[in-house]
């Protein structure tokens, strides 16, 4: 197994803002303090150890920018070489940082959708091991780790849970992990509602939501200032708004 300290991050109160919002108990799961700044360490954590372990000799993964800095931090510290594909406008502390850890890395221009087709190239000429969302099982697992903490800090799980929803892994994962905890016996059969966040610049979860589809159709001219958000087809849409649909939550979009 393989770790930089990631997962257990804090449950932060917020009384002030649960006051602005008119909410009697907010808290935020301040992610940020992961490994490379986000949460995408959880998942890239289990992806990269179990990549390891099963022999993979190249990794690749196409990324709107914060599960890039992931891959190349913990593929550095499994001392495996890794290709990662971005957007030529990722913000440049990310795409510093990728440099920095020593990953191989190329702009592309377009979105993730695009960088995504890159890598399927070089997985497909090169076998490279694909760390594309969803392409392997293993980030879904480490993400889910969020749902275990929450209940783990809290008690018991919260009424609602608000999530700023890119490929939607980490929302699937929380949700797997509510499964399983039923399933062990330690809650029942109800949920927190799960609320999809995106932005109005690359919305597609929240169309398809308000229009009651299951899949959703891709966003044209995806554009947003929060890049891990900029995702504007998901490859797991449908379990996202399953999810939304079952837990009674919403989907709503809100400016930059
Ligand atoms: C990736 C990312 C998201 C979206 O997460 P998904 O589980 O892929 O939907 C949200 N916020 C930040 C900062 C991210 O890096």
């Amino acid at each position: 197994a393989l770790t930089l300290g990631e997962g257990f991050t804090p449950l932060l109160e917020v009384p002030r803002l649960a006051d602005a919002l008119g909410v009697p108990n907010l808290l935020i799961k301040d992610e940020g303090q992961n490994p490379t700044g986000s949460f995408k360490a959880r998942g890239l954590v289990m992806a990269v150890a179990r990549a390891a372990e099963l022999g993979a000799q190249e990794l690749a993964i196409p990324s709107a920018g914060n599960a890039g800095s992931a891959a190349a931090a913990y593929a550095a510290a499994a001392g495996l070489p890794v290709h990662i594909v971005v957007p030529r406008d990722t913000p440049l502390p990310i795409v510093e940082e990728i440099r920095a850890l020593g990953a191989d890395l190329e702009l592309i221009d377009g979105l993730i959708t695009d960088a995504g087709a890159r890598v399927g190239a070089g997985v497909r000429t090169h076998g490279w091991f694909d760390l594309s969302t969803l392409k392997e099982p293993y980030r879904l697992e480490g993400k889910k780790t969020m749902g275990y903490e929450l209940f783990e800090q809290l008690g018991h799980l919260p009424d609602a849970i608000v999530y700023p929803t890119g490929g939607g892994t980490g929302l699937i994962g929380m949700w797997k992990a509510f499964d399983e905890m039923e399933q062990l016996g330690w809650i029942g059969a109800q949920r927190p509602k799960m609320f999809v966040v995106q932005a109005t610049g690359c919305a597609p979860m929240v169309r398809a939501w308000e229009r009651g589809e299951e899949t959703a159709a891709p966003w044209e001219n995806a554009h947003t200032y929060a890049s891990g958000l900029r995702v504007p087809r998901a490859v797991g849409d449908f379990l996202i708004l399953r999810a939304v649909r079952e837990s009674a939550g919403a989907a709503v979009a809100v400016s930059d």
